[in-house]
């Protein structure tokens, strides 16, 4: 390390200013690396001369993340880091003691030792659970989640997810809520749950952007872009892939800002704009190369093979194939070695070059067996042993044949993702609050309306005839429909109050701190909205929507129960009393 001058006697910082230092270097390592990496050394330099050496081990670990996030070289700064490390241990600093460790498993993922990187966050899983620092644990916990998904091992990394968004809800940490959400929808695209996946991206973004944490924001925007761009949604993937290359080149992040490209150059060439795509990747390869991000840089690479394919320059898309597979095998980049595998396998076929096609095949299957773990190994040994009895063209029938068996384990992991639905708050076709999330917040608030003596409104509203909706239109215009009764509710109700879909066609609204008679207006304005919404936008037959409501008050019930159990039998007059009406009446109504 190069000794750097200390500063005159006259100049120097208390320990309390070194402190500050360094916290603003942390508060600005994602926004504005460059000044938080100026501040950090500026800290060290000053706490060179302080004893107890606190200050200058947290200058040394905020030098050295700044470094790290800037894509400079790993040796110096890994020095630095191992000087922080032991410094923090010693002084017992545990927070600075879980970012060194954090930072150090980091490293060794960008040297491509994921072992010891799991290693690494195992030691500050077990620090923050002797701690018991519930968010540190939540951090750790997603952050061997990643380490899991890059080695494509995606059971163990939605376990450790499902784990993570859990205590990340409990301790009411938004950030790691965007995190652990960000993530799982990541290992739900990998298992195929590609709109299970959207939602909880959206939900992170949601969550990122009521952070400062400019880094997470352009993370989910980057990977929402990158998963409405598969599906086809090409203007909405463009804006969060543009957002998220805003938010990179703001925060100076090569790291973000290659995978930013990288998601822009895939959605050119899935709309066919070549140029832009190829301009994209050879933007996108220098960052990666400096950031030492490997997926990427194979990603880049496969990238301009499909370019170089469908433009017939088949020697071109050759090459950067094997760069691709080159790079995931040394990486052991399971999941892009299968996909370079793969598309070598076609380039070969495409050339008739059968023999060749058919041990890329194999190799590409062998990828995805061990991707999805032993159950099929079986079968592959089978596959291979009868191989020399058989001819080439019906191997690869056979092997193709074995996909099935991929299949299989497929639907054993969304079984998993159904369990995760059930656990967030979210219903899936709405966005409202589900039916566990509203039992929840119902108890809640009954009970603390019922201490501080609150009025508080229950409302039970239920489609009109909604099963003629579907017979008649089908299932899909009748899933529209509900989402937007969804939108109209949500729209039309405070922020504080709470809308959920009860469960098929009926919702409850719970109006907080809102006395019957005025629930009672709010409920007829909201009937009137459906009633007058335009629903020929969703069909040009669909002429009208009605809902039913029943509504009942705190002052009525001595628990959530029976407070339910009133709404429901008012919804039920009502839907007697002609349907697209509130029980009770809007007025006049004794309170
Ligand atoms: P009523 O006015 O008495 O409420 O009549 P209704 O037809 O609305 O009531 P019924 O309970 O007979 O039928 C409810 C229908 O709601 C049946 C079911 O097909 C439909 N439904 C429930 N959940 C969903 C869903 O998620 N999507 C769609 N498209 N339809 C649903
Ligand atoms: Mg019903
Ligand atoms: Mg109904």
């Amino acid at each position: 390390m190069k000794a750097r001058p200390q500063p005159p006697a006259r100049n120097r910082l208390s320990p309390e200013q070194v402190d500050a230092l360094n916290a603003e270097a942390f508060e600005l390592r994602m926004s504005d690396t460059p000044r938080a990496l100026q501040l950090a050394q500026q800290a060290h330099d000053q706490a060179l001369a302080i004893d107890p050496p606190r200050g200058l081990a947290y200058a040394l670990l905020r030098w050295s993340l700044c470094e790290f996030i800037l894509g400079l070289p790993v040796a110096p700064l890994q020095a630095r880091l191992d000087q922080a490390h032991s410094l923090l241990e010693a002084l017992g600093e545990v927070p600075g003691h879980l970012d060194a460790l954090n930072l150090q498993a980091l490293i060794q993922e960008r040297l491509g030792s994921y072992e010891q990187a799991l290693l690494l966050h195992q030691r500050a899983l077990e620090l923050a659970r002797l701690h018991r620092l519930a968010r540190a644990e939540a951090r750790a916990l997603s952050n061997m989640a990643v380490t899991r998904m890059t080695l494509g091992q995606l059971p163990e990394a939605l376990e450790l997810l499902q784990h993570s968004l859990s205590l990340a809800e409990q301790s009411g940490s938004i950030v790691d809520q965007a995190y652990a959400l960000g993530q799982l929808g990541q290992v739900l695209q990998g298992i195929g749950e590609m709109e299970l996946a959207a939602e909880h991206l959206q939900r992170s973004l949601r969550c990122a952007r009521q952070t400062q944490d400019l880094a997470r924001q352009a993370t989910s925007a980057l990977d929402l872009g990158a998963l409405l761009s598969k599906l086809s949604q090409h203007a909405e993937a463009r804006l969060h892939l543009d957002e998220a290359l805003t938010l990179s080149r703001r925060t100076g992040n090569v790291n973000d800002l290659g995978q930013a490209l990288l998601g822009l150059g895939q959605s050119c060439l899935r709309q066919g704009d070549m140029g832009a795509a190829r301009a994209a990747f050879e933007e996108a390869r220098p960052l990666a190369e400096r950031a030492g991000d490997i997926p990427t840089l194979c990603s880049i690479e496969l990238g301009l093979a499909d370019m170089w394919n469908a433009g017939d320059e088949l020697d071109q898309a050759q090459s950067a194939l094997a760069r691709a597979l080159a790079q995931a095998t040394n990486s052991r980049l399971s999941a892009l070695a299968s996909q370079a595998h793969r598309a070598l396998s076609e380039l070969a076929e495409q050339r008739g070059e059968h023999a060749l096609a058919l041990q890329h095949y194999k190799a590409h299957h062998a990828c995805e067996q061990r991707l999805l773990g032993e159950h099929s190994q079986q079968r592959l040994r089978g596959l291979f042993a009868r191989q020399q009895a058989q001819a080439l063209s019906q191997e690869l029938q056979a092997a193709r044949q074995a996909d099935q068996e991929k299949q299989a384990l497929l639907t054993q992991l969304s079984a998993q993702a159904d369990l995760l639905r059930q656990l967030s708050h979210e219903d899936g076709l709405t966005g409202l609050a589900n039916r566990r999330w509203l039992d929840l917040l119902l108890e809640q608030e009954f009970e603390r309306a019922a201490r501080f003596r609150h009025p508080l409104s229950l409302a039970m509203l239920d489609l009109d005839h909604f099963k003629a909706v579907n017979d008649r239109f089908g299932h899909k215009v009748g899933d529209a429909v509900l989402r937007q009764v969804g939108r109209l509710l949500r729209d039309h109700c405070r922020r504080a109050d709470v809308v959920a879909r009860y469960g098929g066609e009926e919702f409850t609204l719970l109006l907080v701190e809102t006395p019957l008679p005025l629930a009672s207006q709010l409920c007829d304005k909201l009937r009137q909205q459906v009633e007058r919404f335009d629903w020929r936008s969703l069909h040009p037959d669909l002429h009208a929507i009605t809902v039913s409501m029943g509504l009942a008050g705190n002052a009525e019930a001595h628990e959530p129960e029976a407070l339910c159990a009133l709404a429901d039998g008012r919804l039920y007059s009502a839907k007697n009393e002609g349907r697209n009406c509130v029980r009770p009446p809007p007025s006049p109504m004794p309170t």
